[in-house]
């Protein structure tokens, strides 16, 4: 085992990357460690339009690459493809121990910023037909509904965002949403209702998405009447709410019935050293930019809270 990190920042997302950036100009002794590519869920968006200083939006994928440069030219080690499997208590009570694949670490603090994952809707044919029309990523996949009619389940901004960037593609976009209006942000449901390759369909649930080897359908209940109509696409996206990665630290931390990771004011979880940040976070508003403010605020409770553990805060010195 090396010498105790006194950081260990899991996620390499905004808020992670946002940590990291201040941990390496505090010097602290810091690893990040990142399940795939640093990123996370915004290098797989289109065109972030909210995050402030960029008028006119920038690409979610240059966002976060900018971030992981700027934290690397300040030197912060990053682990890719190095998930942290596990955190615990070491037996002095005090430390942190990290497991992952490669071995195992040991820190006096940890922050958390492993964002969340699409939600599963958990009808027949989504699993089977994954990859073969069903999908939780417009980015990653639009581009193979050229011509192609497409569904987008959800009412939320990620489902019309996305049903707006399946619009360069696809020659038809449905959302499908449950209720009579939608959830996204104002100016997201004035372009999608404006489109005129959008369509919504109202009080509609998909039962089962249908397709022999790929999608060739979506049937659906309409809620008002309880009947059942089919429609035919070739593709299916699905974005109705996310689950938490806190799987880490499940043992560790107090979580809410959703599993998100409680905090304090302070971004403290309920076991001592250990911070959460960013979509991981209970109560966080699951954007980019208070991402990028909770990293930076984990990290630097988390910087003080190991310096007074230490006795190395700069006024624990004396005059
Ligand atoms: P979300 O806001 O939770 O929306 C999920 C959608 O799925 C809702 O419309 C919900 O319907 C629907 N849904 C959930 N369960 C369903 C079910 N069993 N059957 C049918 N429909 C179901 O999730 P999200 O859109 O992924 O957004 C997550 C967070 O990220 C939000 O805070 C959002 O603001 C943020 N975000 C922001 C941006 C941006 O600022 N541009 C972009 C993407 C995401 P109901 O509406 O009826 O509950």
């Amino acid at each position: 085992m090396e010498e105790t990190l006194e950081l260990a920042i899991i996620g390499g997302g905004p808020a992670g990357l946002a940590a990291g950036i201040y941990a390496a100009r505090a010097r602290q002794r810091v690893i990040l460690f990142e399940e795939n590519l640093t990123g996370g869920a915004p290098a797989l968006t289109g065109t972030i339009e909210n995050y402030p200083g960029f008028p006119g939006g920038v690409a979610g994928a240059e966002l976060v690459e900018r971030m992981r440069e700027q934290a690397a030219s300040f030197g912060l080690e990053i682990r890719t493809f190095e998930p942290v499997e596990n955190v615990r208590r070491a037996p002095d009570g005090k430390r942190l121990v990290l497991r992952t694949e490669k071995g195992e670490y040991e820190a006096w603090a940890a922050v958390l910023a492993t964002g969340m994952r699409p939600a599963r809707l958990g009808i027949p044919g989504e699993e089977e037909l994954l990859g073969r029309g069903v999908s939780y990523c417009a980015t990653c996949d639009g581009a193979f509904f050229r011509d192609k009619e497409v569904a987008v389940v959800g009412g939320g901004n990620s489902a019309v965002e996305e049903a707006l960037f399946l619009t360069r593609f696809a020659s038809r976009v449905y959302i499908v949403h449950r209720r009579d209006r939608l959830r996204a942000d104002r100016i997201l449901q004035e372009r999608a209702l404006a489109h005129p390759r959008v369509e919504v369909l109202w009080r509609r649930v998909p039962v089962e998405v249908r397709g022999e080897g790929k999608v060739s359908s979506l049937l659906l209940k309409n809620l008002d009447g309880d009947t059942l109509e089919e429609k035919e696409v070739q593709g299916v996206f699905f974005y109705v709410g996310n689950v938490p990665n806190s799987a880490p630290v499940r043992e560790l931390v107090e979580l809410d019935d959703a599993g998100f990771v409680v905090t304090d004011e302070r971004l403290r979880s309920s076991a001592e050293g250990v911070y959460a940040a960013g979509d991981v976070r209970a109560g966080s508003v699951k954007q980019v930019a208070a991402a990028v403010g909770e990293g930076v605020a984990a990290q630097m409770h988390a910087q003080r809270y190991v310096e007074e553990l230490l006795g190395t805060a700069y006024d624990q010195a004396g005059p």
